[in-house]
């Protein structure tokens, strides 16, 4: 006899109810056993979604990337760090001095305003510009963050958004020898304040960077939850930068990603279909 799996279309919506993977690989003997199990199951997950979504109303009020955007905010300037805001706008001239020309990769990807301007794909650009006017006030080290909206063209899914919320922090003028520490101290405060316990560091190559380390969320499977990098580095020239430093960029949608140990990225995006991580059409 043939076992009946779940069809595409009840397969999807299982996944958006939060069912888990054993259900997902569930089997049945005959398709109406199969559909009766899935209407009973659909009932009790779309009950479960809206308790879900009446504890957050009556308690948290906000979603994942609010509240953990404001954990990290107060853990990095706990240590120290100072937040910025800079423009979501980013001209043109500030990525070719990240070495983002017509030719790079990275190029495709990005939303064009005018032929001047785009919707900033990272941080790091305005970043080095504000930080360039710091090391002419402030004394050293001095380590400020962002966090905030980024766009990308992307094609692959489940874990890549057109637009996903970076948080980029970084430090300038700290001893060269403790930078591999720091970063890794850094990578350290981001895991603790986010709650993700399994987590590696990586030596990569990056398109921008050259080599970078990325921390990579390991529950349930490998995932990039952020690149750091180490200066001086040759883009610091275009910014007449000529400093010791440490980076990283990580993904703000990709550590909810992993603090939930979950398998897609798109409930905990800026969304109109999702909040905080419970679909809407229940
Ligand atoms: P990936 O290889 O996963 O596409 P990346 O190496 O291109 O990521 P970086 O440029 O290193 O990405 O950006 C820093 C972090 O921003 C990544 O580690 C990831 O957490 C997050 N990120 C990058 N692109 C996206 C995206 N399209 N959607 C959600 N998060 C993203
Ligand atoms: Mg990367």
């Amino acid at each position: 006899m043939t076992m009946k799996n779940w069809t595409e279309t009840q397969q999807n919506r299982l996944i958006e109810l939060n069912a888990d993977d054993q259900e997902l690989c569930q089997t049945f003997e005959d398709e109406t056993q199969r559909n009766r199990a899935f209407q009973n199951r659909v009932t009790e997950l779309i009950k479960t979604q809206k308790s879900k979504l009446e504890k957050m109303r009556a308690n948290e009020r906000r979603p994942g990337l609010c509240s953990l955007s404001d954990q990290l905010v107060a853990s990095l300037t706990g240590k120290g760090f100072v937040q910025v805001t800079t423009p979501t706008m980013m001209a043109k001239t500030l990525l070719e001095k990240m070495s983002i020309t017509d030719s790079h990769p990275l190029t495709k990807q990005i939303f064009w305003i005018d032929s001047k301007r785009c919707l900033r794909p990272m941080l790091a650009p305005h970043l080095y510009y504000i930080m360039k006017d710091l090391l002419r006030i402030w004394e050293k080290p001095i380590g400020i963050f962002e966090i905030g909206s980024c766009f990308r063209k992307e094609s692959e899914g489940a874990r890549h958004a057109n637009e996903f919320t970076m948080l980029n922090v970084c430090e300038f003028g700290l001893p060269m020898e403790e930078r591999h520490a720091r970063l890794e101290e850094l990578a350290g405060v981001v895991m603790k304040t986010c709650g993700i316990d399994d987590y590696k560091l990586e030596a990569e190559e990056s398109a921008v960077y050259g080599s970078t380390i990325d921390v990579v969320g390991t529950e349930p499977e490998d995932l990039e939850l952020g690149s750091g990098a180490m200066g001086p580095h040759p883009l610091d020239d275009a910014w007449k930068i000529n400093e010791t430093w440490v980076g990283i960029g990580f993904g703000v949608e990709r550590l909810l990603m992993a603090k939930d140990k979950g398998n897609t990225l798109g409930k905990y995006t800026r969304s109109l279909t999702w909040l905080d991580g419970v679909r809407l059409n229940l």
